[in-house]
């Protein structure tokens, strides 16, 4: 299971950054996940609602998923394909795809803090 090893990096990556930010609260955290990280985004939500629960300053921090399909480009046909298990092969003329297009993003993409001082966020 390493949605826990995962969730556990987010929470320390978003406390550093909420710590420069002289945040008081962290509400929500928005990450972009691709499909090919093969990651169990119900089993990385509950991971990351348990490690913040322990942390005063991310407790109650909503976790929203842009999730991100991995497709491929084929030359051939010149379309875009769902890449199947990893198999990045297209459906319309059976070549092999060596593009791939998305599906390995990984990245927090924002988070909405309360501050001490009202400055943006
Ligand atoms: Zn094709």
């Amino acid at each position: 299971m390493h949605e826990l090893s995962i969730a556990q990096s987010i929470v320390d990556a978003v406390e550093t950054r909420a710590s420069e930010c002289q945040a008081t609260k962290v509400k929500s955290v928005r990450l972009r996940i691709g499909e090919a990280n093969c990651i169990v985004t119900d089993s990385l939500t509950f991971c990351f609602e348990m490690l913040t629960s322990l942390e005063p300053l991310l407790s109650g921090a909503h976790l929203l998923i842009d999730f991100v399909p991995h497709q491929a480009w084929c030359d051939h046909c010149a379309s875009e394909f769902p890449v199947q298990n990893f198999v990045a092969q297209c459906p319309t003329c059976a070549e092999w795809s060596n593009t791939i297009v998305s599906g390995t993003e990984f990245q927090i993409l924002e988070m909405e803090i309360d501050a001490a001082t009202n400055v943006a966020t």
